[in-house]
Order: C-alpha cells, then sequence, then structure tokens
C-alpha cells in the first residue's frame, strides 16, 4: 500500500454502502433505534403502521381542493398533499397551469378550518417561503430535485417538522442516505424517506419517465429503522399501473404511501397521467386494507 493511499480516509468510494460508511458516514440514519414520528401528538409512523398520504398534484383552486379533501375524509384518509411551489422540468408554464403559491396557502388554511382533523403536506422549494409554509404546513416536502439542496434542507430541518424527503432519481441509495444524514445532524429526527422512481433505460412504458425501485425500498428498510414510503404515481407517470404497484410497495415492506388523487384527472394541470379518480381511489384503498390484514398493518 502506498503512502499517499494509507492517508486517504475515503479509500473505497463507491456507489454502493460499504460497512465503513456505515460507521463513519451514515452515523445516524443507519442506527438501529425505534423510530416513532407523532403527528398532532398521535403516532403516525412506527412499526407495523401503514400512512396513506393523498391529494392532487397542485393546488389549482379552492373548489378542486374542497371536493378531493372531502371525499378523502369520508374515506378516512386525514393527510393530505398538494403542492403550491413545483419545480418544474421546463422552464415554460402552459397558459393554464401556473403555481398557486401564498394564495394557495391562505386555501388550506380555510381547509384547514372547516375539516379540522386533516394534515397538510407541501413542498418547500426555497428558504424564502418556509416561514409561511410553516403556517399551514404540518409536513414538508423536500422534492426529488432538491435532495441535494443542502442549504435548503438544513434550514428545513431546523424548523423541526416532518420532513418526506425524496430520492432524487438519478440518485444511489449512498447519496440519498447521505441527504438524509444532513437533516439528523441538524437534530431533526422527523424524517421520512420516500423512493420515487429512478430513471432506467427502459421503463416498459414510453410515458414512465421513472421507474419504481422497490428493491430500493427493501434494500432501505435494512438499511435504516426510519420510515420508507412510495411514491408510485410519480414512478410510473401512469394512473393504471399506480394500483399494483402501491400494492407491490406495501409487499416490499414500505411504511406509506403517496397516492396522487384528483376530482377529474384529465384535466388535472400538471401531470394529468398519472392521478387516480375516486373511484380508482377507493378501488386501491380496499385492496390496501385486504394486504394489511395480511402484513398486520394498521392503516392509518
Ligand atoms: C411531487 O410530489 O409533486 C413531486 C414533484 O415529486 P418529485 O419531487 O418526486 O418529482
Ligand atoms: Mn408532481
Amino acid at each position: 500500500m502506498s503512502k499517499i493511499f494509507r492517508r486517504i480516509s475515503n479509500k473505497f468510494p463507491s456507489k454502493d454502502i460499504t460497512k465503513e460508511d456505515l460507521k463513519n458516514k451514515l452515523i445516524l440514519i443507519s442506527k438501529k433505534e425505534e423510530i416513532e414520528i407523532k403527528l398532532n401528538n398521535k403516532f403516525f409512523l412506527k412499526k407495523n403502521n401503514l400512512a396513506i398520504i393523498a391529494g392532487p398534484n397542485g393546488v389549482e383552486n379552492i373548489d378542486m381542493m374542497f371536493k378531493t379533501v372531502d371525499f378523502l375524509v369520508k374515506q378516512k384518509i386525514n393527510i393530505i398533499r398538494g403542492h403550491v411551489f413545483k419545480p418544474l422540468t421546463f422552464p415554460y408554464r402552459s397558459n393554464t397551469y401556473s403555481e398557486s403559491g401564498i394564495q394557495g396557502l391562505v386555501w388550506m388554511d380555510e381547509i384547514k378550518k372547516y375539516y379540522k382533523k386533516i394534515t397538510i403536506v407541501t413542498e418547500v422549494t426555497e428558504i424564502k417561503y418556509l416561514e409561511r409554509i410553516l403556517l399551514t404546513s404540518d409536513i414538508l416536502q423536500i422534492g426529488s430535485r432538491n435532495m441535494q439542496n443542502f442549504e435548503l434542507i438544513k434550514e428545513v430541518a431546523r424548523s423541526k417538522k416532518i420532513i418526506i424527503l425524496k430520492r432524487h432519481f438519478g440518485a444511489s441509495l449512498r447519496d440519498f442516505l447521505a441527504a438524509a444524514e444532513h437533516i439528523l445532524v441538524e437534530n431533526n429526527k422527523n424524517l421520512i424517506l420516500c423512493e420515487r422512481g429512478i430513471v432506467a433505460p427502459h421503463t416498459h412504458r414510453v410515458t414512465s419517465r421513472f421507474i419504481l425501485d422497490i428493491q430500493g425500498i427493501v434494500a432501505l428498510k435494512e438499511l435504516t429503522n426510519y420510515p420508507v414510503i412510495s411514491d408510485p404515481s410519480h414512478a410510473s407517470f401512469w394512473a393504471p399501473w399506480v394500483e399494483k404497484l402501491a400494492l407491490a410497495s406495501v409487499a416490499s415492506g414500505c411504511d406509506g404511501l403517496i397516492i396522487e388523487v384528483h376530482p377529474n384527472p384529465r384535466f388535472s394541470k400538471v401531470d394529468p397521467l398519472q392521478a387516480l379518480n375516486f373511484n380508482q381511489f377507493k378501488r386501491l384503498k380496499h385492496k390496501i386494507l385486504s394486504l394489511c390484514r395480511f402484513f398486520h398493518k394498521k392503516l392509518i
């Protein structure tokens, strides 16, 4: 072994996780302690619970949000997703789509006043909006495209709110867990990891940009005790596949799902191909309940 090699601490840089990584770099995320995440003082994610987060892609207008939340609450789904800020791949907005921004948060505040039990998940894209988002949102999402935006992640972590960290579609589990470690070193243990599809040479359908990494879910569950959830809507980009991928995710051991739901998916302003309509969602929920019984999990 040459002298230079001996002096290098990172001797085996790799995209896969080595024992050394677990010991020296992924210190907190790989700690095998019991992790229980509380939402409104009640256990939300813990061993043997399965959480469903559902809602439209974007908070388009108040009527659509009321309609969707009303349906979901009747389905006993109280964790509602809906983004008001969205990093879009292309810089051009269509003339029908624009982010609802702060106005979208005001609509959600109104909806929360009406449906007292619901909690909101929304994405934070810029530090400058964090303070305002914290007034409305119970869970903060760091989207795939910001998985390694460490300044944003640190600031969001310091809020001590629950964070859903989405895996970037090109990230190894090593990079994903390293990003998560940035949250934990800020002393925020309210962390949920989300698999949402990765880029692969073949996705079996031209409209599917990503492929759901089921194997990644299994591996993550081995590497960390933090909850792992799955977003089959973004992974497949294709509503008819969402049900089967959601069920496969539950079977692979995930702790929760993010499912996109829209009263009329064809008219969804973003990603209209991936949202489930109300009937499709009802059918999916029914099947998830059966799987929960099989795996002795409680649907929350
Ligand atoms: C989303 O949840 O709406 C989203 C854009 O997800 P992702 O960051 O995984 O693409
Ligand atoms: Mn989206």
